[in-house]
């Protein structure tokens, strides 16, 4: 058995709910009063005791006026707000778990996930008020279930704010906190499509999550991060681009800025010149950020308008991203890109980048978090190599790998080896020096800019079209934007023409039924047949070949 271990001495994960984690702990070395959210465009802020008391009214609030139990799920629906963390926190404090969905999706797509994590009310924000009605009318939800967060209220006023969901009961019962079990109750239920299908709900209970908190925070203090000093005391700063609703920035930014005492400025969304213009005012010392981030930091003009000189690192994740890009970075802005990896189902870092090496092992996605351990297994004989020993699929095991798929007992199997490594579906190596690259991906999920794209989902929209007899949808390479994207190999029907025309009115098809990630930017292409094993199975990496080829050739 070859087991990779880290570098890192082994740490004391501690065995409490998230709550007790943050709020409770009794080694914090901030102050109460530190800002931690802050919101740019209104000034409107949480200190650590501000985002506590407003969590732990809420969390009041829903026992007494909603009847909220433990192990309920509350559904989020919003780009980044200061808002989110307080209403997570208020969520476990009353011993639920929170399901987070992309605010972009379609209503039928917030439905599908909302039915299947079982939410017993949504939050979200006043312009994504139509979808949620629209998915909640779906699955049967009360309008009364569907609460609001964010700056804007409902002019109307039918629709309450997570704030006027207030502990009112002097009861006793109601104010105390259900008994949380951090190894088995689940604190998060984010959705990703795993190795193959549709999305499915991954639960990460409080333990995974605390202890990926406790890994990271172990890293970034390696990596010269801390929650005072700094040119005006108030220690490091970072900068929330990436989605809260995504594993990347809810663990290591929306839960890690609290958990380690460090400012945090929030952006609904990324936008270059708001993110450069904060980083500008706010002096911010570092960022997590997804590829396409690093390529405007390493590309787009307008970066030069900014004096970036603050920013210590950055840390790219959720996506690949090319050596290049690295280097340019470094040779315009002198700022150094480490890479971290990770997944939904591992909460989500498992490697990271180190501040002391990242140059000479640049287009490394770093070395092993504390307490994690991987195998890399090759793919055909089922051999473990070590460390130079080649590539195979990455398992790994440790405090922040995942329990299981929610109501999916029956995918345990394939999910986990019998000694409880995850098999993650990327493959990749780990040199003589711990360092792990990342080279290509078994599993069907494409990534469109850290976004996941599942293709059982496209392929589902394709067949629905009368004209399409089969499909098969695989990643493509787009140079420009630096990405992952969507293409798919259609069957048409016989005699239905393939023309172009055919092929933009499935784009179109695709275009008006999925979120904009999902879009097929890399095309539609005609085929007589799509490739399949004897029992019927799709043989995706045949098309996925052929993609790579096209683009080489492109
Ligand atoms: P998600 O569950 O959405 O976080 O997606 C996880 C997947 O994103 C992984 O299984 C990888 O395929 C991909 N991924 C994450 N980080 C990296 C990275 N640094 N380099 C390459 N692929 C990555």
């Amino acid at each position: 058995m070859v087991v990779v271990k880290s570098f890192h001495a082994p740490l004391q994960i501690p065995e409490v709910d998230l709550w007790q984690l943050v709020f409770e702990r009794k080694d914090r070395a901030f102050p109460e009063d530190k800002e931690i959210y802050i919101g740019p465009d209104t000034r409107r802020s949480y200190t650590w005791a501000q985002a506590r008391n407003a969590a732990l009214e809420f969390g009041k609030g829903l026992k007494s006026q909603w009847g909220f139990k433990k192990g309920d799920v509350l559904g989020f629906f919003s780009p980044n707000s200061i808002d989110y963390p307080p209403v997570f926190f208020g969520v476990h404090w009353a011993g639920g778990a929170c399901s987070t969905a992309n605010p972009t999706y379609t209503a039928k797509e917030l439905a599908y996930q909302m039915k299947d994590s079982g939410v017993v009310g949504i939050v979200t924000q006043v312009p994504m008020l139509p979808t949620v009605l629209e998915a909640a009318k779906a699955i049967g939800l009360p309008e009364d279930r569907i609460i609001l967060l964010g700056d804007a209220r409902d002019p109307t006023g039918k629709f309450k704010h997570f704030t006027e969901i207030r502990g009112s009961s002097g009861l006793l019962g109601l104010s105390l906190r259900p008994r949380i079990d951090p190894k088995k109750d689940t604190a998060f239920l984010v959705y990703s499509s795993g190795t193959t299908g549709l999305p499915k709900g991954v639960m990460l209970t409080h333990y995974n999550i605390a202890a990926n908190l406790v890994q990271l925070g172990h890293c970034d203090v390696f990596n010269g991060i801390y929650h005072s000093g700094g040119i005006d005391g108030k220690g490091d700063k970072q900068i929330a681009v990436l989605p809260f609703f995504h594993v990347y920035g809810l663990t290591c930014i929306a839960l890690q800025s609290i958990f380690m005492g460090l400012q945090v400025i929030v952006l609904p969304k990324f936008d270059l010149d708001k993110f450069c213009q904060a980083i500008q005012d706010f002096g911010v010392t570092f960022a997590a950020i997804p590829p396409p981030v690093v390529l405007a930091l390493a590309k787009h003009p307008s970066v030069s308008k900014y004096d970036l000189s603050s920013v210590k690192w950055v840390n790219s994740g959720a996506a690949p991203l090319g050596r290049e890009l690295v280097e340019q970075v470094w040779a315009r802005l002198t700022i150094p890109v480490m890479q971290g990896y990770g997944l939904s189902e591992t909460a989500p870092a498992v490697t990271k980048g180190n501040i002391a090496d990242w140059k000479r092992f640049n287009g490394s996605c770093g070395k092993l978090l504390p307490n994690v351990e991987a195998k890399i297994v090759d793919v055909e004989s089922g051999v473990e190599k070590g460390p130079g020993e080649g590539e195979g699929e990455l398992w790994f095991r440790g405090p922040n790998v995942f329990p299981g798929y929610w109501n999916r007992p029956e995918l345990q199997k394939d999910t986990f080896s019998e000694d409880g490594f995850f098999k993650t579906g990327d493959i990749g190596y780990v040199d003589k020096k711990g360092n792990f690259y990342i080279t290509d991906r078994l599993k069907e999920l494409i990534k469109y800019k850290g976004f996941q794209v599942a293709p059982a989902e496209l392929e589902s929209v394709l067949l629905g079209h009368d004209e399409v007899a089969d499909a098969c949808v695989v990643p493509a390479h787009d140079k420009v934007r630096e990405t992952e994207v969507p293409r798919a190999y259609v069957v048409l029907r016989p005699n239905v023409p393939r023309t172009d025309a055919k092929a933009a009115e499935l784009i179109a098809w695709v275009e008006g039924r999925v979120a904009q990630h999902k879009r097929l930017r890399g095309g539609v292409r005609f085929v007589d047949e799509v490739p399949k094993n004897a029992s019927g199975k799709l043989l995706r990496r045949v098309l996925k070949e052929e993609a790579r080829k096209e683009d080489q050739r492109a």
